[in-house]
């Protein structure tokens, strides 16, 4: 009897409510910080954010990025560095969005978007060179034509930022800690923990 017990099971399941969707036509809404493809940022007075360091290239753990800095030139800088940022690719058939190249860039000039949904003919789509990622004069990020950007998604891109994470101080929390980005201006800061919920955690 045990495959009438199988079949019931299935049966009696038809007419629960379903969790799954019809995609890509039906999409559910994404996290706030979902880790996507990244944007390299432009300040305010449209400069790039990038000073070349190669600091998240050397923290990547998947050694996908490469980026090679220039000094800026002296009457037309790129950046408000010494450097800029000359080469700066990312291969995405390795990237694994850990966003630890994010953490480590002391300018904000790397940061990911909400956008994943991008999948590769070749090979050299997959390596996104600084045209690719760079932001455009308004502040979005381009529209690269594999990539599915949904309505919103291409917006405050630059600014997403890790100041407010639920695991930091709370004092920090709600508290303004990043640089604004052209288009956007400063980003408001996000509702994190509260002391409460700091001294809650200290004591589990
Ligand atoms: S998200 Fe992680 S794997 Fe991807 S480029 Fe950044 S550091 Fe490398
Ligand atoms: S993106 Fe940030 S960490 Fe990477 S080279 Fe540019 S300034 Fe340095």
């Amino acid at each position: 009897m045990g495959f009438l017990d199988g079949f019931g099971l299935t049966f009696g399941k038809l007419f629960d409510e379903r969790v799954t969707t019809e995609y890509p036509e039906e999409k559910r809404p994404k996290a706030l910080r979902t880790h996507g493809r990244h944007v390299l940022g432009r300040s305010e007075d449209g400069m790039e954010k990038c000073i070349g360091c190669e600091l998240c290239a050397g923290v990547c753990p998947a050694n996908c990025i490469y980026v090679r800095g220039l000094d800026n030139p002296p009457d037309d800088p790129v950046s408000p560095g010494e450097r800029y940022g000359y080469v700066y690719e990312i291969n995405y058939l390795r990237c694994i969005h850990c966003d630890l190249c994010v953490e480590a860039c002391p300018t904000e000039a790397i940061t990911e978007t909400k956008m994943f949904e991008f999948s590769f003919t070749n090979r050299s789509d997959a390596i996104y060179t600084k045209d690719d990622l760079l932001v455009g004069d308004d502040g979005r990020p381009q529209h690269l034509p594999w990539e599915d950007w949904r309505p919103g998604e291409d917006e405050h891109t630059s600014a997403w930022m890790r100041a407010t994470a639920p695991s930091g101080d709370a004092s920090y929390a709600g508290k303004i800690a990043w640089s604004s980005e052209l288009g956007y201006g400063t980003r408001a800061a996000e509702e994190g923990q509260t002391e409460d919920d700091s001294v809650a955690g200290a004591e589990e």
